[in-house]
């Protein structure tokens, strides 16, 4: 992964905070108006149902940001590509790639500290988010429970609750509870759960 700052149209690390404020709103007020519109279209659809059934956007990332990363539309707005968040991170999971950050879950978890959050100066990265990364394991049949032997590893070491272990066959994430923070990852022997979004 490459480190350093991508392509940016204005660099907001030249604006005063007042216009760094003005520009977070703006770009605000663009993507409401970009949703309103999207909203309207799915209402139109013969099947709506399936617009209702899509998840929250933070279990639709395709590339891995730090957990509370606005999406893609702001993010790509109000990252300035200064690298503050992977500087701030003690896991030192993050990693500017193209402008912007990236995880690296492959090996370290993320603490959910939101050290990235508190040093990102363009709000790309906001407390008003819920601390989630957006990516939800997937277990597979590396996992000792899939040939009837017993482990309870993943679970123990998941913050949140998220895992069931049934009587027969692979873990259980409830992606209502899951954070993405891969401390079921790291904490397996076998690697019998991935982070298919992080590859
Ligand atoms: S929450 Fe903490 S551990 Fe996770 S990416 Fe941010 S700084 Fe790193
Ligand atoms: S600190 Fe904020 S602006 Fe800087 S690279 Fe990280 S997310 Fe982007
Ligand atoms: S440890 Fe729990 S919260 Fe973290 S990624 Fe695994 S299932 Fe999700």
């Amino acid at each position: 992964m490459a480190n350093g700052a991508g392509h940016h149209p204005a660099s907001i690390e030249a604006l005063p905070m007042s216009r760094i404020d003005e520009r977070y709103l703006r770009a605000r007020l663009d993507h409401t108006r970009l949703s309103r519109r999207e909203l309207l279209r799915g209402l139109l659809r013969p099947v709506a149902a399936s617009f209702a059934a899509t998840p929250p956007l933070r279990q639709q990332r395709e590339i891995p940001r730090p957990p509370q990363a606005q999406e893609e539309p702001l993010l790509a707005q109000l990252c300035n590509g200064c690298g503050a968040c992977a500087t701030a991170c003690p896991n030192q999971i993050i990693s500017v790639e193209h402008g912007f950050p990236r995880l690296d879950l492959e090996h370290n978890y993320c603490d959910l500290c939101l050290a990235c959050t508190a040093a990102c100066e363009t709000r790309a990265l906001i407390p008003e988010l819920p601390a989630m990364t957006g990516l939800v394991p997937v277990f597979n049949e590396n996992c000792v429970l899939s040939y009837g032997e017993s482990c309870t590893l993943c679970q123990e070491a998941c913050p949140s609750q998220a895992i069931t272990l049934p009587s027969a066959g692979l873990p259980q994430v409830s992606a209502e509870h899951c954070q993405g923070c891969a401390r079921c990852i790291q904490s397996c022997y076998v690697s019998g759960c991935t982070m298919p979004q992080a590859d």
